[in-house]
């Protein structure tokens, strides 16, 4: 059968809704990650978006021009990557940043004024906790860090005041899974907003029914360790007006080439993502049977807390991996120092497996706050490599820790 023919569409706000009644709606997940923002280029036929530096785009006359003015504003192959997500996630509108954090900071800022309270979770990414505490409460923004898998704690937690729950899940470093659902209709109920921090299950794995969705684009939508990045996307037409007001006016915006990295590693998403999935499998097994091993995190092993809300929101349970060492902080340096393939480096989400200590590296910004890591923590990223190959180096590291 052959394929309707696809529009080019130079901005992705406004323009979703329309594209997707005309050709996509049927497109399976898989087809959009190829597909989606990135028909060929009108004028040369490419069929990858170009990558346009151009700063600054010709006018016919005063305010009659393309759709491009100013490239802090807006840029072509920006544009095809913020349609890209915002269709991967279900969404009207997508809206790129430099990096995951000035994506997240733009979120917050356009979400909450001076006065206003936000929940975010007990064991948030570092970063997360340094944004909010440190640059978004002296501006006024009160701020309660809670247990999210306890939605008690966040019906305790509530204000007055409170106009934001912002979710991670699974969180980073610990893989705790929060009902979406239920926290979302808990939030609506009280007339507040949810955000929901998708870098760990990706577009592919999770879907936050249409809910405001951040990610670092550093990781799995860029998926080879070779660019930063943020994007949001969401339905909210008044708040990705408010977000795209801070796009423009802050201008942490993402280079053409970045945004052409991204959207190239996002065309292998789903078929990185399966195996991410299978390999991690793998490697919680390992833990789950290693005697150096005191806790194994992983929301797919059946004793994980978070198992059976994992399995009805998530299509499968992701390639990040956390265990505490049985014999303490010493031994888990030692051990994320001992592996082979493992490379010890911060970041995650990238096709070759990663190993960290996240008390001294990714979460040493939480270190003397509530939020702060068990130092006996190891973060594993895990990565395509061979299966076997991973479980053998991981194996000799662990009979080695002890
Ligand atoms: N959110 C999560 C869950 C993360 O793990 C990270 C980075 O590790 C970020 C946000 C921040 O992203 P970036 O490093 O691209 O600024």
């Amino acid at each position: 059968m052959s394929r309707p023919k696809r529009r080019f569409w130079r901005r992705s706000t406004g323009a979703l809704a329309e594209r997707r009644r005309q050709n996509a709606a049927g497109d399976e997940f898989e087809t959009r990650t190829v597909h989606a923002g990135q028909e060929p280029d009108v004028a040369t036929g490419a069929v990858v978006p170009p990558i346009t530096l151009a700063s600054t785009f010709v006018q016919d006359a005063v305010g009659d021009h393309r759709g491009y003015e100013y490239a802090r504003s807006a840029n072509p192959t920006r544009a095809a990557l913020e349609t890209c997500v915002a269709e991967l996630e279900g969404a009207e509108h997508g809206l790129a940043f430099a990096s995951g954090m000035a994506a997240e900071d733009a979120t917050l800022r356009a979400a909450l004024d001076a006065g206003d309270h936000v929940i975010i979770p007990a064991d948030a990414y570092g970063g997360t906790y340094r944004l909010v505490a440190r640059l978004h409460e002296p501006a006024g923004i009160a701020w309660t860090a809670v247990d999210h898998a306890d939605l008690d704690a966040i019906g305790g937690a509530w204000r007055d005041e409170t106009k934001l729950v912002w979710v991670e899940t699974p969180t980073n470093p610990l893989l705790t899974v929060v009902d979406i659902a239920a926290v979302a209709k808990l939030a609506h109920d009280r007339g507040a907003r949810v955000v929901v921090d998708n870098t760990f299950a990706t577009p592919y794995l999770q879907q936050p029914l249409g809910l405001g969705v951040v990610h670092s684009s550093t990781k799995y939508l860029g998926g080879h360790s070779a660019v930063v990045g943020g994007i949001v996307a969401l339905r909210d037409a008044e708040l990705a007006e408010r977000i795209a007001f801070v796009q423009n006016a802050a201008g942490a915006v993402p280079g053409p080439f970045d945004c052409y990295l991204v959207l190239r590693g996002i065309k292998t998403l789903a078929v990185r993502m399966d195996r991410h999935c299978e390999n991690a499998r793998a490697i919680a097994v390992l833990l789950t049977e290693h005697p150096a091993v005191a806790q194994a995190l992983y929301p797919g092993l059946p004793g994980h807390p978070g198992h059976d809300v994992a399995r009805r929101q998530m299509r499968d349970f992701g390639g990040m991996v956390s265990f505490t060492v049985a014999a303490g902080e010493e031994a888990a340096i030692k051990l994320v120092a001992s592996t082979r393939l493992f490379t010890l480096a911060e970041s995650l989400g990238a096709v070759e497996s990663l190993i960290e200590h996240p008390a001294e590296m990714t979460h040493a910004s939480a270190a003397g706050s509530p939020l702060a890591v068990d130092p006996a923590l190891v973060r594993l990223s895990v990565g395509i490599e061979s299966a076997e190959d991973l479980v053998t180096d991981l194996r000799q590291a662990l009979d080695a820790s002890g």
